[in-house]
C-alpha cells in the first residue's frame, strides 16, 4: 500500500497534536448560538489552553422580527465573551441548500481557515439548518482527505438533537458562567428557556460522566487525532 494510503477498515493509530502546538479550532453552527449552547464550556476551555476558535456560522440568524443585524451584534458579543472569533458562511437562515454548489462553498470557506479540527451538529437533529452544517462539514472532512479532527455536538436534545450517544466528555464545571454569559449575549434568542434546557443536558452529561457538568461530543473515527483524549479533567476545577 502506498504510504499516507488510507486501508478500509483499517484502525489507524491516533497521532496526538504535537506538543506546544496551538491547534485552529472551528466549530461549526446552524445559526448564531448553536456553537455557544453546544460547546460553549469546551470553547472557552480551548481558549484557555491557548488555540485559537473560530465560530463558523451557517447564516447570519435574521429571522423577523428580528433582523440579521441583531443577531451579528449578538453573536460579535458572545464570541469576544469566549474569545473566539465569529465566521460567517452566507446561507439564508431556515432554507439551507446542500448541493454540490454549496458542498464546494462551504469546503472552501472551511479551508481558508485551515482547520485541525472542526466541531459540528450531530447529523441527526430536528432542525433542517443543523442537519444541512453536519453535511457540509462531513463532505468537507472526506473532501480534505479527513485531515482535520472531526467532533459532533448536541444542542436542544428532543427538540433538536437526536439519538446522541457521545464518546468524550468536557468537565466545563469552573466555565459554566462564562458559557451562560456568551449564551445570554444572545439576548434575541429566550436566553431563560434554552440555557434551561442546555444546562438539563449539561447536568446530565455531568452525571455520566462524573462532573458536576459537562458537555458531551462525538469523535469522529478516523480522524487524524483527538484534541479531547487527554485529561478531560479540568486541572483548574480541583
Ligand atoms: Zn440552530
Amino acid at each position: 500500500m502506498a504510504s499516507g494510503a488510507i486501508a478500509l477498515g483499517a484502525i489507524s493509530p491516533i497521532a496526538a497534536l504535537p506538543k506546544g502546538h496551538k491547534a485552529k479550532i472551528i466549530v461549526a453552527g446552524g445559526h448564531p448560538g448553536d456553537p455557544e449552547y453546544g460547546c460553549g464550556g469546551a470553547i472557552a476551555s480551548l481558549v484557555e489552553q491557548g488555540h485559537e476558535v473560530v465560530l463558523l456560522y451557517l447564516n447570519d440568524g435574521g429571522w423577523p422580527p428580528t433582523p440579521a443585524a441583531t443577531r451579528l451584534a449578538e453573536a460579535k458579543r458572545a464570541c469576544e465573551l469566549l474569545g473566539a472569533r465569529p465566521v460567517y458562511a452566507g446561507q439564508t437562515n431556515g432554507a439551507a441548500i446542500v448541493d454540490n454548489l454549496h458542498y464546494e462553498d462551504f469546503a472552501r470557506r472551511l479551508n481558508a481557515e485551515a482547520p485541525d479540527v472542526v466541531f459540528t451538529h450531530w447529523i441527526i437533529d430536528n432542525h433542517r439548518d443543523h442537519r444541512a452544517i453536519a453535511m457540509l462539514s462531513y463532505d468537507a472532512w472526506q473532501k480534505s482527505g479527513r485531515k482535520f479532527a472531526l467532533y459532533y455536538y448536541e444542542v436542544s436534545d428532543g427538540e433538536d438533537t437526536m439519538q446522541f450517544s457521545p464518546n468524550r466528555y468536557v468537565d466545563i464545571t469552573r466555565l459554566e458562567s462564562r458559557k451562560r454569559a456568551a449564551c445570554y449575549a444572545h439576548a434575541s434568542q429566550t436566553p431563560d428557556r434554552y440555557y434551561a434546557l442546555q444546562d438539563q443536558v449539561v447536568r446530565f452529561r455531568g452525571l455520566a460522566s462524573g462532573y458536576t457538568r459537562a458537555e458531551a461530543f462525538i469523535w469522529q473515527e478516523q480522524s487524524p487525532f483527538d484534541i479531547l483524549s487527554s485529561p478531560t479533567v479540568d486541572p483548574k476545577s480541583a
